[in-house]
């Protein structure tokens, strides 16, 4: 019987072999001496930080950049163990949140590298942290994170004494648009304010799309995020490998007659007679009720649009054209067919939230480990 009631609802395959070889792919572009991070944070854009830390370290990442103290804390636990007794080898966790979360002799403890946004942050950490390591933020557009550009100077260069600084970084608002002129413009500002400091650091400047503009933006350190995932950082098609396989079950068909309304509202009507499935995805894993009228999922291959409202728990699709259709197959999300950028498009937003927003309800399979 193919509707096997033991079976799992609906699964999610993360390819950890495709977020290696992303990473390699990254790598490989850089200029001479840059080196390539990984962005883990919000568990690796909802993919499992511990397995994909792991996976990404395998492959010669040393460099893991994360929002709070929490997941640093998860990404070092997976990671206990995997470096050889050779200090250089030993992973760095960052914080971009800043020393934030938790007392700083924890971050001290637990070898984290805060990200300092802002002067308190460096009062904070020079206090508290004498000589120890961070990374200065300074703002070059977002007016999100980081010191004013104005406020590089000697006095600031004073204070730095008083911190190891590993890196001086910013970043980019626009770096998925390789025609928009702010790219150029914060290039310009980032070297501004690293010369009003008036000694060399460490640099750190491009996500996943700053990679793609070029090797004037590489300087020593890339932060790349949802490259590795495989959500297109560029304005091209797509150069990554997709990672998720998303995919849900029809827990049953329904002949529904000509005039019938489907879902909550009773907002969509029949107008003619339908074959149509109950798949169990929602909204509460992340199938946003924004796909309500614009989502499709595949069946057999074939694209089916979803009908009527996303409930929390299920969706009603249109099968009318899979005649081979049972109850018990699966209905593909992400996959194949459709890449998340696809769906993202369809609920009118970006690749990053619908995976942000998978949540935990799938059974999650790791593949190429
Ligand atoms: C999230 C983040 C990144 C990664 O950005 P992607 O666009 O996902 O590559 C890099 N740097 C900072 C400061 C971030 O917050």
């Amino acid at each position: 019987m193919s509707n096997d009631y033991a079976a799992p609802l609906s699964t999610l395959d993360v390819h950890l072999d495709a977020v290696a070889r992303n990473w390699l792919y990254l790598r490989k572009m850089l200029a001479a001496g840059a080196d390539c991070a990984g962005v883990v944070k919000a568990d690796a854009y909802g993919l499992g930080a511990v397995q994909v830390s792991r996976a990404l370290f395998d492959q010669g990442c040393r460099h893991f950049f994360v929002a709070h103290y929490g997941e640093a804390l998860a990404v070092a636990a997976a990671l206990e163990g995997r470096s050889t007794t050779a200090t250089a080898d030993l992973p760095s966790v960052y914080v971009l949140n800043g020393p934030r979360g938790a007392p700083a002799r924890d971050f001290l403890q637990q070898r984290f590298i805060p990200v300092l946004n802002s002067m308190d942050d460096i009062d904070y950490w020079a206090q508290h942290a004498p000589g120890q390591p961070a990374v200065v933020h300074i703002d070059t557009g977002m007016n999100r994170f980081g010191l004013d550009p104005a406020q590089a100077g000697e006095a600031l260069a004073q204070k730095l004494k008083a911190i190891d600084v590993r890196y001086v970084m910013s970043h980019l608002a626009c770096a998925d648009e390789s025609n928009n002129e702010m790219n150029a413009r914060q290039l310009a500002d980032f070297r501004c304010a690293l010369q009003a400091l008036g000694r060399t650091y460490r640099l750190s400047f491009a996500n996943s799309g700053g990679i793609f503009l070029g090797p004037d933006y590489h300087f020593d350190l890339v932060r790349p995020g949802c490259a590795l995932y495989g959500i297109n950082p560029t304005d091209r098609p797509n150069p990554m490998r997709g990672v998720v396989t998303l995919r849900a079950r029809i827990t049953q068909l329904r002949d529904v007659p000509a005039g019938a309304t489907l879902g909550y509202g009773a907002a969509c009507r029949a107008v003619n007679a339908l074959k149509c499935a109950t798949v169990s995805v929602g909204y509460a894993d992340g199938y946003l009720r924004s796909l309500t009228g614009g989502g499709h999922v595949f069946v057999h291959g074939v694209k089916c649009p979803v009908l009527g409202r996303v409930s929390m728990d299920s969706i009603i699709v249109d099968v009318t054209a899979v005649p081979q259709v049972s109850a018990g197959d699966m209905a593909e999300i992400i996959g194949e067919n459709q890449t998340v950028d696809d769906v993202a498009a369809q609920a009118g937003t970006i690749g990053y939230e619908i995976l942000t927003s998978l949540g935990p309800r799938y059974k999650r399979t790791y593949i190429g480990t």
